[in-house]
């Protein structure tokens, strides 16, 4: 096709005007989110696979093939067993509400177990299948407590939720301890790894969170957060392959018989990005990134005492907690100064996630500007 030159310079001016009112990974001032500029290799390898569609597969053999080789680099990270599988989805949303799903058809009954401080995605998925959502307590350590467990737990109990790598402070759930218990009581235990998945398993000396625990039946991870890559991609891994059989449907008019899944049209732009990035860095070179995302943290965690504020918990991950008075005020004063941290008010303080976007530069750049804004609101 021919394009119109002037067509298409006009109506990329638009794009630019809209994308120049955004705030940007590039040059650092994200500092509240779990996403960051995607390894460059993910954008041509993204692209190269726009047309792709693999809710038919049989359409696309090879791109299937390359969704199954990323599936099996991930999974190796969370020691799964020969009976399972993995289903590639849109993110800790659709990883969360899969796992669940299949978690109902297993197991009759709908009160499910959540620490506190679950991911919000779960009241969608309480409202979506009419599930009881039981909450639990966190300790003094902002995990779930385990010795209050038990006591929720009864014959209506069909699932718990542990999550490793929390969205507020990074924090991991006793993932033993809930697979002790799940095991014990014949009770569904979904893993959510949305955050943490490409984090522990770098960490040196993590207790163990994954299929290594007989007790955990699934596990859920981004790509599009720590795993480096392009918007939008997790996996969702599953104990035994044969539960995918609860939540496929007869498919008629594409290329295979039965689909699984929420998703009918998805991209493979996506896998693309992920299998290239995986590639190219390989288990080692997410090591270096997580060490130094790590290091970065403790800088940061430093500088920021120096100034006379305290974080809220020694961070496990690469996320910070800073203790506030008033949250919003200094969120919205920094916003202002064209820095975006992240709202955590319910715990009385800002996020700050290193990603790997956010270097030791960034914190020398930030630190002052939040000394300033402390002082200005009266923090400090
Ligand atoms: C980010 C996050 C989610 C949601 O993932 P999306 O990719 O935004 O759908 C779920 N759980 C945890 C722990 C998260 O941090």
């Amino acid at each position: 096709m021919v394009l119109d030159r002037d067509k298409v310079s006009e109506v990329f001016k638009q794009l630019e005007r809209y994308k120049s009112k955004d705030y940007s990974f590039s040059n650092g001032r994200i500092l509240g989110s779990m996403c960051t500029e995607p390894h460059p290799i993910a954008r041509g390898a993204y692209l190269k696979f726009l047309d792709v569609n693999l809710g038919d597969p049989g359409l696309f053999p090879g791109s299937k093939e390359m969704e199954m080789k990323l599936i099996e680099f991930t999974g190796k990270l969370f020691h799964i067993p020969k009976t399972a599988t993995g289903l590639s989805v849109s993110g800790g949303t659709e990883g969360n509400i899969t796992a669940i799903w299949i978690a109902k058809k297993l197991i009759n009954g709908r009160e499910m177990i959540i620490p506190k401080h679950v991911h919000f995605s779960f009241q969608k998925i309480a409202s979506l299948m009419d599930i009881k959502l039981i909450p639990v307590d966190l300790t003094s350590d902002y995990t779930i407590d385990i010795n209050s467990i038990r006591k929720h737990i009864n014959s209506n109990t069909f699932a718990v939720v542990g999550v490793a790598g929390s969205t507020d402070l990074g924090v991991i759930d006793p993932i033993s301890e809930l697979s002790e218990i799940c095991l014990e009581e014949h009770i569904f235990l979904h893993i959510d790894a949305a955050f943490g998945g490409f984090v522990i398993p770098f960490l040196e000396n993590h207790l163990p969170f994954d299929f290594s625990l007989p007790g955990v039946s699934s596990l859920s991870v981004d790509f599009h957060k720590m795993g480096y890559s392009a918007i939008p991609l997790g996996i969702l891994f599953l104990r035994d392959k044969n539960w995918l059989d609860e939540i496929s449907v007869e498919s008629t008019c594409i290329s295979i018989k039965r689909q699984a899944g929420l998703l009918g049209t998805r991209s493979a732009g996506p896998i693309a990005a992920a299998y290239a990035v995986t590639q190219y860095l390989g288990y080692d070179g997410y090591r270096k990134i997580v060490e130094k995302c790590m290091e970065t943290t403790r800088y940061a965690e430093e500088k920021i005492q120096s100034i006379g504020l305290s974080i809220i918990r020694k961070p496990i991950l690469n996320i910070l907690g800073v203790k506030l008075r008033n949250p919003s005020k200094v969120i919205e004063v920094l916003s202002r100064k064209g820095w975006k941290v992240g709202d955590m008010s319910h715990l009385s303080c800002i996020r700050i996630v290193v990603m790997p976007h956010v270097t030791k530069k960034v914190i020398d750049e930030f630190i002052p500007v939040l000394e300033e804004v402390c002082l200005e609101v009266g923090e400090i």
